[in-house]
């Protein structure tokens, strides 16, 4: 079985490997489900790896396989799985449980060990390949009306997630009634956190570097949202036009937008912080003016990392939404398919070049 994999900590070492066919039974109690690989998207966590920024082997492997954005289709279930049955569409959640308590009730991606197993990422191989084999627990379905789409929605837990806990967070507040958002940065995750923000019925301003109209920004207009580029508005600039914000979502994957953002978040806002930023910048700040504003302000800023099953369920559902209320919409994020495993190079060419890329991904099967 063909696999897209890499040597951890070797620049480029992008390769096609070899790997045994999984089977039902590799997993206790009767709760593995066999998946055949039908797509897999990349991102930048999968450049990074392949750059020896970020990722670690299996033990017992001397490479990792790739892919943590997948759809499937399940081939096989093991006797005690009856959440899911052959042929059923179905992506699997990235991060298997350590041991820390947050593990111990399904929210893996709350944990607070050191070491995180992450599919496709640190120490468990990926979907990049033809079949996997995993714990039903891990697994969740998606309508064969989503199929075509279905390989968006590990992005979207992500941005489901960080939405999720910024409106649990707000519960502090007894009556939350947000009216404006802004999302910083246009990619992927981007366009996903303003999808669903507006789809939670919020006014919605997206800063992103480019000036329009290009295909980001027309797709985001498309949503009913406004997109400004920095070099015209910054985005302390656009609060004072379009906030105050209410809650803010991060997804530039450069730091310095941070402590902007901080001073633009409106009074008892939230701003959610999502970028995995992996250098050693550095950054001067009006320290005691940001301070004051979020004491003063009572604001609140929160890091969100992975997303556990219950936010593939919601992503699920907002997927669906989104089709009804934007048809079409997300097909047009789908920007650079690569057929085939064995075109891993042109796969990791789009990720790295393809100007106006949006979604680079592979077609490992026919849906
Ligand atoms: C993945 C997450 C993962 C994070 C950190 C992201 O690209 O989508 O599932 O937790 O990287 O490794
Ligand atoms: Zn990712």
């Amino acid at each position: 079985m063909k696999a897209i994999a890499v040597f951890p900590g070797k620049a480029n070492s992008v390769h096609l490997a070899d790997l045994p066919k999984p089977s039902v039974d590799e997993i206790p109690n009767g709760r593995g489900v066999l998946v055949k690989v039908l797509r897999v998207g990349v991102d930048g966590t999968d450049k990074e790896i392949n750059a020896a920024e970020y990722g670690a082997v299996p033990s017992g492997s001397n490479f990792l396989v790739l892919g943590h954005e997948s759809l499937g289709q399940v081939e096989e279930v093991g006797p005690k799985v009856w959440e899911v049955q052959p042929g059923d569409y179905v992506v699997a959640t990235v991060r298997r449980p350590g041991s820390s308590i947050y593990d111990l009730i399904g929210t893996n991606d709350m944990t607070t060990d050191d070491t995180y197993f992450e599919r496709g990422i640190n120490l468990r191989h990926g979907f990049l390949t033809e079949y996997y084999v995993d714990d039903v627990e891990y697994i969740a379905k998606v309508p064969p009306s989503l199929r075509e789409v279905g390989v968006l929605l590990e992005p979207t837990t992500v941005v489901e997630k960080g939405i999720h806990q910024a409106y649990e967070i707000q519960r502090r507040l007894r009556v939350w009634r947000p009216r404006r958002a802004a999302v910083l940065g246009a990619g992927t995750i981007g366009l996903l956190a303003t999808l669903v923000l507006r789809l939670r019925g919020l006014d919605v301003t997206v800063f992103g570097l480019e000036r329009k109209p290009f295909l980001n920004s027309e797709l985001i207009e498309a949503l009913g949202a406004r997109y400004e580029s920095t070099r015209d508005v910054p985005i302390l600039d656009g609060a004072q036009k379009f906030g105050p914000f209410d809650v803010m979502f991060e997804a530039t994957g450069y730091s310095p937008v941070v402590f902007e953002s901080m001073q633009a978040l409106g009074k008892n806002g939230v701003l959610v912080l999502s970028s995995v930023t992996g250098g050693g910048r550095e950054v001067q700040v009006p320290a005691d003016k940001i301070n004051v504003q979020f004491v003063l302000g009572n604001k609140v800023m929160v890091g969100t990392v992975n997303a556990n099953r219950e936010y593939f369920e919601m992503g699920a559902r907002d997927l669906a939404h989104a089709e009804t209320l934007y048809p079409g919409w997300l097909r047009r994020l789908l920007t650079h398919p690569v057929k085939g495993l064995e075109n891993y190079a042109e796969l990791f060419h789009n990720l790295t070049m393809a100007k106006g890329a949006i979604k680079v991904y592979c077609e490992v099967a026919d849906l």
